[in-house]
Parts: C-alpha cells; structure tokens; sequence
C-alpha cells in the first residue's frame, strides 16, 4: 500500500501543501494511485529530499481539470505539465516551503509567466486570493 506509506513517512504533509494550480488546500488519496488535488485533480508525488529534513512534492498536470481557479502548469515536451518543490521541516515543528517551480522555467526552450496559486495576485477576479479562501476547518474532505 505504497499510498499509506506516503501518509505516514510524510506526516501533515497535505496539511501544508496547497495546489499550485488552484489553490486547494483539499487532496484526494487513492489507494495505488496516488494523491490528488480535490477541486483540480492535479496529482501529487512526495519524495525525500536529498539529505535534508522535509519532502519533495512533484507536481503532475496531466490530470488536472480545467476549473475556474486553475492555471495549468506550462507543458514541456519532455517532462509534461510538472511543477515541483521543496517543503523543509519535520511533521512535530511543521513544514515550510523552500522552494517552488515549474519545470519549463528551468528550461531554455519556454518562456513562462506561470505562477503558483499562492503567487497569484489576481486570479481573473480582481480580487486577491486570500480574500477568498474559506477557513481551514471548513475545508474538510469528503
Ligand atoms: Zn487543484
């Protein structure tokens, strides 16, 4: 039950990540097949970060839907719609984000002015984003 492992070796993980490509802060696991955006469907992959205390989410937009809130991350050609980043700290003190792209900004061949939801000042309404994110109890997976 690879799905459980992930639950339990990266604790409060999904507490802190929010979608990049909506801003959920609601993920979905499915037993085998990984974990998903609620709203989005963005898949999510966590890693271990190479000697360091955290994870690594991974970032998959194949899946995602087109929903009002989603900005697809860039496609490459050779690594798809992906995004990743580094979270650092452990499941007692919390975790933080470290650091945060899309691959096709480490790439030369796109130019991108993709950004993360939580970057986003404007999300086609005008309105900041924090003006309409619900509290964090209300947000409670089915
Ligand atoms: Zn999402």
């Amino acid at each position: 039950m690879p799905i459980v492992e992930t639950e339990e070796r990266y604790e409060g993980a999904f507490d802190e990540v929010e979608c990049p490509v909506c801003g959920s802060e609601d993920w979905t696991h499915l037993v085998f097949q990984g974990v998903f955006c609620a709203d989005c469907n963005t898949r999510c992959l966590l890693r271990e970060p190479a000697g360091d205390q955290g994870f690594i989410a991974k970032f998959d937009g194949s899946y995602t839907w087109l929903t009002d809130d989603a900005e697809m991350i860039p496609e490459t050609e050779e690594y798809g719609a992906t995004a990743s980043g580094k979270w650092t700290g452990t499941p007692s003190r919390g975790y933080e984000r470290y650091w945060f792209s899309a691959t096709a900004e480490h790439l030369d061949e796109y130019t991108t002015d993709w950004k993360p939801a939580w970057e986003r000042e404007d999300a086609g309404t005008g309105e900041p984003n924090y003006l309409i994110e619900l509290p964090s109890n209300e947000v409670e997976t089915r």
